[in-house]
């Protein structure tokens, strides 16, 4: 009898080792498989970080971390994003991934409902289900955009949470700020909490970042340090929203997390005096190489007015295993969308990888269509320009 515990069992992963075993044994693997921005952490920032090393400031912070951060964070807040919250009501974490548990973890009561959209970032259900919740899916599909009747009817007297998040991983959806006006009066009718998780707010291309949390206090706004300030490594994000939330999250991280590290706290100070918006036109270009040539072959592609990633529908009804595979004979990794998806037909393509690495994917797919025998798309719609959907 095996000594791990059940709650396991909702990370289910055996789908992908097989693919995972495969691509480890490539050579020059052509990577657009992952999450991950091609620049490096800024040397500002990690001056900043070694100031904090040889000054001693390698110490347990506050738990919700450094006041100094959490008051630039509130500013922050206040003048982007228009979300009015004391820096009190800031809390950091080590990232947000850990941040969704804590959230969960503060919020959630066995058998309570939490209203996911299909695609969703995978630690969104699972970790939903570990806590004892109830996920109940959304299909974005095919827009990717939240189909509000659809919302509507999948809401219960049991449902506590929304989760959002836009732009989206992995569509790279952006919502409009109509539709996120019209979830928040669906939240607000029903007593419904949101959590808005927008680390990818820089990453903007077609429309504008909105934030959900300007309008219905009852929201949790969460982002992070990993993706526009280059800093996956280092642990950071930030959880801000109704007070006594943040007090239940800061006080399961007394007893779990402890402090977020001193030094990344530091150089994330540094990081908030500079806004990465130079990487904007700079992606735009890599999403627009990814949708016109790719729509160009032949493949169905919707979303992709944000964030770095494409979810595209795997070709000819493979599944998006067998599609994989077949990019993996020829060398290029990419990710499997059941990952992301209730759905087994779709594939994620990063762009977050730099344009030559990006150019050698697109090569690849292009045959991969062109094996297929994909008929590609009339020229005008290869070559339409890419517009929000307004749902
Ligand atoms: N939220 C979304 C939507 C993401 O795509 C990712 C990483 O891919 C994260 C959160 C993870 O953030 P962190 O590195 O702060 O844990």
């Amino acid at each position: 009898m095996s000594f791990v515990a059940q709650r396991l069992t909702y990370f289910d992963s055996s789908d992908f080792r097989e693919a995972i075993r495969k691509q480890a044994l490539l050579t020059d693997p052509v990577d657009l498989s992952i999450g991950v921005p091609e620049e490096l952490t800024a040397d500002h920032v990690k001056a900043a970080a070694i100031r904090a090393i040889i000054n001693d400031k390698t110490t347990y912070t506050p738990t919700n971390g450094l006041a100094e951060l959490r008051s630039a964070l509130a500013r922050k807040l206040k003048t982007e994003n228009n979300v009015l919250v004391e820096p009190s009501a800031v809390t950091i974490v080590p990232g947000l991934t850990t941040g969704q548990l804590l959230v969960y973890l503060a919020v959630l009561d066995p058998g309570d409902e939490v209203i996911v959209f299909d695609p969703y970032y995978p630690p969104y259900p699972h970790l939903a289900s570990m806590v004892g919740a109830r996920v109940v899916y959304v299909s974005t599909l095919p827009t990717f955009q939240p189909d509000l009747a659809a919302l509507e009817a999948s809401i219960t007297d049991k449902t506590k949470l929304i989760v959002i998040n836009t732009p989206n991983n992995p569509s790279g959806a952006v919502y409009p700020e109509k539709t996120l006006r019209a979830i928040a009066a669906l939240a607000e009718a029903n007593n419904i909490l949101l959590i808005s998780d927008e680390i990818y707010e820089h990453f903007v291309y077609d429309g504008q970042h909105f934030s959900i949390g300007s309008i219905y206090p009852n929201t949790i706004t969460m982002n992070g340090f990993s993706k526009e300030h280059a800093m996956t490594g280092w642990r950071l994000g930030y959880i801000a929203g109704p007070q006594e939330i943040i007090d239940a999250i800061n006080e399961l991280q007394q007893y779990t997390v402890m402090s977020s590290s001193s030094i990344s706290q530091h150089a994330a100070l540094a990081a908030l005096a500079q806004k990465p918006t130079h990487l904007i036109d700079k992606y735009r270009r890599k999403r627009d190489l990814v949708i016109s040539r790719l729509r160009a072959a032949g493949y169905d592609l919707h979303g992709a007015d944000g964030a770095f990633y494409a979810f595209v529908k795997a070709p000819r009804n493979l599944t998006d295993v067998e599609f994989v595979d077949r990019a993996t004979e020829r060398g290029l990794i990419i990710v499997a969308g059941r990952a992301f998806s209730q759905l087994h037909g779709y594939i994620r393509i990063s762009y977050g990888a730099d344009i030559a690495t990006l150019e050698r994917g697109i090569v690849i797919l292009e045959a991969l269509a062109k094996e297929l025998q994909v008929a590609p798309l009339p020229k005008t719609a290869a070559q339409s320009t890419h517009t929000n959907s307004t749902v």
